[in-house]
This record gives C-alpha cells, sequence and structure tokens, in this order.
C-alpha cells in the first residue's frame, strides 16, 4: 500500500472501499492525481461535475457568494434561494403551483419526497408506497427502504415500512396501484442498475395509473436531471406531468444540494413546521446551483448532452470489440454493455490509460461525462477506450 492508501485504510470508515487514485487538481474534463498523472475524466463524479472541473463559472459564483453571505438558517430567506426555486419550478414545468424545498443531498431529497407520500394518505387509508426492483434512491433509512437492492437494505433492516418493489412493466403496475396507494417512485432511467432504461410507454402508463387511484408520480430525477439525458429532466422525454421531482448531483456542478420539486396540488401537502434543514437552501449551495444551471442554459449544454451522447453511442459501437455487447441510456448517461463481468478490469485499465470511467456493475461500464465535452474529448476518449477494450479483450 501507498502511503495514502495506509492513511485511508486506517482512518476511513470502511463503508467504502479502496479508492482509484488520490486526486489533487481538475481543469474542464481533465483531473490529475498526487503522482501528477492526467486523466479525462468521463464519470464526472458520478453525474455531478456538470461544468467538468474548476469551471471559472462554478468558481467565481463559489467564492463571491461566500465573501457575500454563506448561511443565514431557515428563520431568513436570500435572493439566491429565491431565484433557485423560481428557475427550478420553471425548468420542471411545474406550473403556477409549483414549489421547491431544499436540502444537500440525493438523499435528504427522497427523504423529503417520502414524507411528502406519507402526507398524501386520504385520512390513513393510503399506507403502501410503490417503488422498482434495482431502484437506487439513496443510503438513509428512508431512501433505502425505497431503494431495490436486497443486499443495501438487509443488514439494517427493519426498514421504514409500506414499501413494496415490483418489476418494470406496465403489467406490474395494473397489478399493484390501487387506492391503498400514497405514491410511486421512479427513476427515468435507473442509472446505478446499470443505466437501464424503462420500457417504451411505462411513464406514460405510471402517470394514467396514479392519477386514475389518487397516487402520487414521483420522479427521482437526481442522476438524470440537470441536462444530463438530453433534456432538462429526465422525465420530459416521455411528455408527462410527475406531482413531483427530486434533484441533487448536477444541479450543483460539485457543490453539495438536493431539492424536491412539486407540481400542481401536491405543493400544499407540506404545512409549517412538517420539515426543515439546517443547510437546506443556504446562499451558497443556492447561489451556484443557479450559476450552473445559468451557464447550462447559456451555453446550450442541454442539447449538447443530446449531440455528443448520440456520437459517443455511435462511436463506442463504432470500436467493433467483441466485448461490446451494446449501448444504453440517453444524453451522456451511457450504459456500456459487456459481453463478459470483467467491467472492473476496464475500470483498472482505462486508469492505466488516463481515462476515468465506471463500473455500474459486474457487466456495465457508465459513462457521465460532464456536458462541456466537444468534439476533442470524444475523439481521445474513444481512442483511448478501444485501446482499454483491445487490452482487456486479450487478457
Ligand atoms: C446518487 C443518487 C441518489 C442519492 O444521492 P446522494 O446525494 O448520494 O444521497 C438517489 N437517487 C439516484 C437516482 C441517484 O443516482
Amino acid at each position: 500500500m501507498t502511503a495514502w492508501q495506509q492513511r485511508f485504510d486506517a482512518r476511513i470508515m470502511r463503508s467504502i472501499g479502496m479508492p482509484l487514485a488520490k486526486l489533487e487538481r481538475g481543469d474542464g474534463v481533465r483531473v490529475w492525481d498526487d503522482a501528477g498523472n492526467e486523466y479525462l475524466d468521463f464519470l464526472a463524479g458520478i453525474a455531478v461535475n456538470a461544468l467538468g472541473h474548476a469551471h471559472p463559472v462554478f468558481v467565481d459564483a463559489v467564492s463571491s457568494q461566500a465573501a457575500a453571505l454563506a448561511h443565514v438558517s431557515n428563520y431568513f430567506t436570500t435572493e439566491p434561494a429565491l431565484e433557485l426555486a423560481e428557475r427550478l419550478t420553471r425548468l420542471a414545468g411545474a406550473g403556477e403551483h409549483g414549489r421547491a424545498w431544499f436540502g444537500n443531498s440525493g438523499a435528504e431529497a427522497n427523504e423529503a419526497a417520502f414524507k411528502l407520500a406519507r402526507l398524501n394518505n386520504s385520512g390513513g387509508a393510503r399506507t403502501r408506497v410503490l417503488a422498482l426492483v434495482d431502484a437506487f434512491h439513496g443510503r438513509t433509512m428512508g431512501s433505502l427502504a425505497l431503494t431495490g437492492k436486497p443486499h443495501m437494505r438487509d443488514p439494517f433492516e427493519p426498514m421504514p415500512g409500506g414499501v413494496e418493489h415490483i418489476p418494470a412493466t406496465v403489467e406490474a403496475l395494473e397489478a399493484s396501484l390501487d387506492d391503498a396507494v400514497a405514491a410511486l417512485i421512479v427513476e427515468p432511467i435507473q442509472g446505478e442498475a446499470g443505466v437501464v432504461e424503462l420500457p417504451g410507454g411505462f411513464l406514460e402508463a405510471a402517470r394514467e395509473l396514479t392519477r386514475r387511484h389518487g397516487a402520487l408520480l414521483i420522479i427521482d430525477e437526481i442522476q438524470t436531471g440537470a441536462g444530463r439525458t438530453g433534456a432538462w429532466f429526465g422525465f420530459q422525454h416521455a411528455g408527462i406531468t410527475p406531482d413531483a421531482i427530486t434533484v441533487a448531483k448536477g444541479i450543483g456542478g460539485g457543490f453539495p444540494i438536493g431539492a424536491l420539486v412539486t407540481f400542481g396540488e401536491t405543493s400544499s401537502l407540506f404545512t409549517k413546521g412538517q420539515h426543515g434543514s439546517t443547510f437546506g437552501g443556504n446562499p451558497l449551495a443556492t447561489a451556484v446551483a443557479n450559476a450552473v444551471l445559468g451557464e447550462i442554459e447559456r451555453a446550450g449544454l442541454v442539447d449538447n448532452a443530446a449531440r455528443r451522447g448520440d456520437e459517443l453511442r455511435r462511436r463506442i459501437l463504432g470500436i467493433g470489440s467483441s466485448l461490446v455487447h451494446g449501448v444504453r441510456g440517453k444524453g451522456l448517461l451511457i450504459g456500456v454493455g459487456l459481453s463478459e463481468p470483467v467491467a472492473g478490469r476496464v475500470v483498472a485499465e482505462a486508469m492505466r490509460r488516463g481515462l476515468i470511467v465506471n463500473a455500474a456493475n459486474d457487466s456495465t461500464i457508465r459513462l457521465a461525462p460532464p456536458l462541456i465535452i466537444g468534439d476533442a474529448e470524444v475523439d481521445e476518449f474513444t481512442t483511448r477506450f478501444a485501446g482499454v477494450l483491445d487490452t482487456v479483450a486479450s487478457l
């Protein structure tokens, strides 16, 4: 073990594995480790660094807001918080009644969504909450209860009650929805499960059935939001209107922030005193999110994500590697299916060649590069990735 690996091993909680490198700085789509090795970053902190690293807009927003006012508590409001609530409800199409609640992470946004679901109880008649098999909604107890991965949940049983996991099929929706369901929560693309898209017509059917039974349709846009899939939010590809969405990750471009955005009448479910978070909606986080979303809008990065994503999928298939089984996803949330369970080897070989990619599972490589990538990065990625696949295929 190197010196930093020993320090990590000695003092960091064993809930996470040994990191791939100790990083020191970043610039655009590149990061450097403590030995000066350069990497092309096609993971972006798991779909977080939407503008890449050290983008001048991000740096300026952090420093100028920190110099003005960083934190005030929920007893006060600030211009950045008001502006971000207006911006998010506008981008999500949440309508004239749309509202936002701010927290600090994805899990915290989903906790708020879980509490929202409990408030839709019709006087106690709604006890069921539906989520999907293989779903990932976070690691805190409430968001973990929504997560459809038994290996993550089992050590922490008992879970907060009432959650059922159903397969992502229209038949399962039809069989499960009734008037005892408070809410259904879904990811438009299951990122952690390996960039798995919902079957065609699923969100439309979910909308129709939840509306018929008075259940909330909550969309977890934590990984798919902020333009990543080539729309501001993943649900917009299906042309539906949900009752609530949760966002985090890319919204802050690297600054921690999460939010619950409600649509229509759902916005009046929470009443005074029912939820809160000390840091939630602080002027620093909300100013940075405004700057990041403003830059995504100004620079046309939602369209860029759609275009570069299509290019990347085409170029990856064009490599013609026997290891590539297919490509999935939308925009710049890409899953490369592998014909063998060698994702770990692909990640290690990619690191050796100066490329950061992610093993979403044993046979899927997940790509979620910054939304700012251009032709040069698509070319460089394709060349390096072809070399990686070549080496791993020959092992
Ligand atoms: C990352 C993620 C979460 C959890 O967000 P944290 O900020 O890690 O708590 C929840 N849902 C989805 C879809 C995610 O990708």
